[in-house]
């Protein structure tokens, strides 16, 4: 990770980037200017579907890219045996938007469990999720059930 006076120039010219892409909304949306008519709130309408689409387009982007990192098998947290790893969508409430995260999910047939091989941040709220393939399986209901 950069450091701390890194991380806030990055943050600096990134809301200063974003703060142009308001403006090209602002035009997008009301290409003549907005009207007498047109209230804060029809402005705050725009601006916040914006800001949204914006939140989850970069978080999923950013969370898939370092799910790629993981590449497609990783061990299994109780044997050590290196198992495939899936994809599955997980959509998500961030701060400021909701998005999709593509996470991998590795399954150990041994251990008969499904596992998150964690890379970091993308583990978010998440202790055990419980894969709708794992559920009709007794065995499996049963392990998920203890943790
Ligand atoms: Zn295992």
């Amino acid at each position: 990770m950069a450091s701390k006076e890194a991380r806030e120039r990055k943050l600096k010219e990134i809301q200063e980037l974003a703060e142009g892409w308001g403006k090209m909304i602002a035009r997008e949306a009301f290409p003549d200017g907005p009207g007498l008519d047109v209230t804060l709130a029809d402005m705050e309408e725009y601006a916040v579907a914006a800001s949204r689409a914006l939140v989850k387009g970069a978080v999923e982007s950013m969370a898939t890219t370092q799910g790629e990192q993981l590449g497609e098998e990783a061990p299994c947290p109780t044997c050590g045996k290196m198992c495939p790893l899936k994809r599955k969508s997980r959509p998500v409430v961030v701060r400021g938007g909701e998005t999709v995260l593509e996470e991998p999910v590795g399954h150990c047939p041994a251990c008969r469990r499904d596992f998150f091989p964690s890379a970091s941040g993308i583990e978010v709220g998440r202790s055990r999720v419980q894969p709708d393939d794992a559920s009709s399986h007794p065995a499996h209901r049963q392990r998920h059930q203890r943790f």
